[in-house]
């Protein structure tokens, strides 16, 4: 069902009708986001994982432009803050200015890079893969670039010597790709529903996305229990190698992406992401923090990737009976029948079971068009499909050769009965009645299978018999 505004709780539709509401929200939401990735902090201005830049990112991406105000107010009440929190030695005024470039320095990037991840979304041509491919690149360049603008405005506001530049731009720009892979998806998905009306997204970031399986809380349990696992494991044997061990937590999230939705995919990356990030911290697995920061990313794009998966597959399916079934009499087609038969064939050889093959054609076929029309023509054809697969059991198979002929295969089927058959449909096709004075029959040829045959050989048999009923006088079953 569409996600209305109606069928919002009463809170919900509070806070989306109070714009000075939400950006409040954002803006504490942002701080207190900000503070979380100083709780993972290993070295002077780099954490395991930044989600601050999530944040960023999502909310450039749902809501755009008009946010900006509020992210920079967020940079230089955080910029203030951190000159206190590093006792570094700047007046009111320089760390205002600091502030305000810190800000610039760090939205910028990610505007770009939501920008164009938005362009993409909304072109016709954007599957999911393709978007998360988008996301991923962006994610990386833009947080990239957001390091070293970033590095420079600390640098010229005095809140960072020049010396630490070399040590800290990789962590720093891991740390925020790892915030804006792993976080930024489910900030998104929060933020559009306090922000809706960014509908073009909606299948990707819409209400379609954020349904939990029952099993869901479980399989993030297990994902905990395998991560803590894994951690205690590195900080027992405390050797790099060990430290590997996390990146076989690649195969749960991929196993919940596959099986859940993207809301509670990006839900669990996220807490995964916080716990890796924790755990390095409350293990001192500090030495090998780059191998956590990484394998979060992976994780997190891996996840992402993941959900194609179920998408893909339903496409695929959807192709498979697209090619399979004709479009106008939605019986076989001409390719899916013949490799069915091609099997049928095979089986009954091998098991030396009885298998007929079926043949007709409609009598008079060009008449029908000529006098009623071709679309009363293609309802001949429907209709026609319809009363003989009323007469088929489940195990046969019906498919369109081309035009008006029509081929069955008839596993476990003696000839006998297959002309009992073809008489049974010919009394159905008499029951057509399309139009005043237009009566359906069809002629059918029957043919049955012998050692050596295949369906090349099968069929020409049955269209000779065919070709017999025809001569005959057509409306009759023959076999050859
Ligand atoms: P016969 O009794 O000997 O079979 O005579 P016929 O008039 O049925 O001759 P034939 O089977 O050769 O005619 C096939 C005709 O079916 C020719 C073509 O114009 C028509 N046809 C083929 N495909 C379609 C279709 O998808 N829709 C319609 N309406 N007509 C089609
Ligand atoms: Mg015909």
């Amino acid at each position: 069902m569409p996600y209305q505004a109606e069928n919002a709780p009463a809170l919900l539709s509070w806070l989306r009708s109070s714009v000075l509401l939400r950006h409040s929200l954002l803006f504490i939401l942002w701080l207190a986001v900000w503070m979380l990735g100083l709780l993972v902090e290993y070295t002077e201005h780099a954490s395991v994982w930044f989600p601050a830049a999530g944040l960023t990112f999502a909310a450039l991406f749902i809501v755009g432009l008009r946010i900006l105000p509020v992210l920079l107010l967020a940079c230089v009440v955080i910029t203030f803050w951190t000159v206190h929190y590093y006792q570094l030695q700047l007046t009111s005024w320089q760390t205002l200015q600091g502030g305000f470039l810190f800000g610039l320095a760090h939205i910028v990037p990610y505007y770009l890079g939501s920008q164009l991840l938005r362009r993409l979304a909304i072109t016709t041509q954007c599957t999911l893969p393709l978007f998360v491919i988008g996301f991923i690149l962006l994610a990386a360049s833009s947080a990239l670039i957001a390091t070293w603008t970033v590095i420079a405005a600390l640098v010229f506001a005095g809140m960072m010597s020049i010396s630490a530049v070399s040590a800290t731009w990789l962590p720093f720009w891991v740390g925020d790709m790892a915030g804006v892979i792993v976080l930024a998806p489910l900030f998104a998905a929060i933020l559009s529903v306090f922000y809706p009306a960014t509908t073009s997204l909606g299948q990707f970031v819409g209400p379609g996305q954020r349904f939990a399986s029952r099993y869901f809380i479980y399989k993030l349990l297990l994902n905990l229990v395998l991560l803590s696992l894994a951690m205690l494991l590195a900080n027992y044997a405390d050797t790099p190698e060990s430290a590997f061990a996390i990146f076989f937590l690649v195969i749960p999230h991929m196993w919940i992406a596959c099986t859940e939705s993207a809301f509670y995919t990006t839900l669990s990356v996220a807490i995964s992401s916080f716990a890796i990030a924790l755990l390095v911290n409350i293990f001192a697995l500090m030495d090998y923090v780059m191998v956590y920061q990484f394998a979060i990313v992976v994780i997190g794009a891996n996840a992402l990737f993941g959900l194609a998966v179920p998408a893909l597959m339903a496409s695929n399916n959807q192709l498979r009976l697209v090619a399979s079934t004709d479009s106008l009499t939605r019986v076989a087609s001409r390719d899916y029948l013949q490799q069915r038969s091609e099997l049928e064939i095979s089986r009954s050889l091998q098991q030396d079971e009885p298998l007929c093959l079926m043949v007709f054609d409609i009598d008079h076929f060009k008449q029908i068009n000529d006098k009623y029309g071709h679309s009363t023509g293609d309802q001949v054809l429907l209709h026609a499909c319809q009363q003989a697969q009323q007469i088929l059991r489940p195990a046969d198979v019906i498919g369109r050769y081309g035009g008006d002929e029509f081929v069955v295969i008839l596993p476990n089927t003696a000839k006998e009965a297959v002309v009992a058959i073809g008489n049974r449909i010919i009394e159905r096709l008499q029951q057509i009645e399309l139009a005043e004075q237009l009566t359906v029959s069809a002629s059918f040829g029957v043919a049955a299978l012998q050692p050596g045959d295949s369906f090349r050989s099968l069929f020409e048999r049955a269209d000779a018999a065919l070709y017999r009923a025809k001569q005959q006088g057509r409306s009759q079953v023959a076999w050859h």
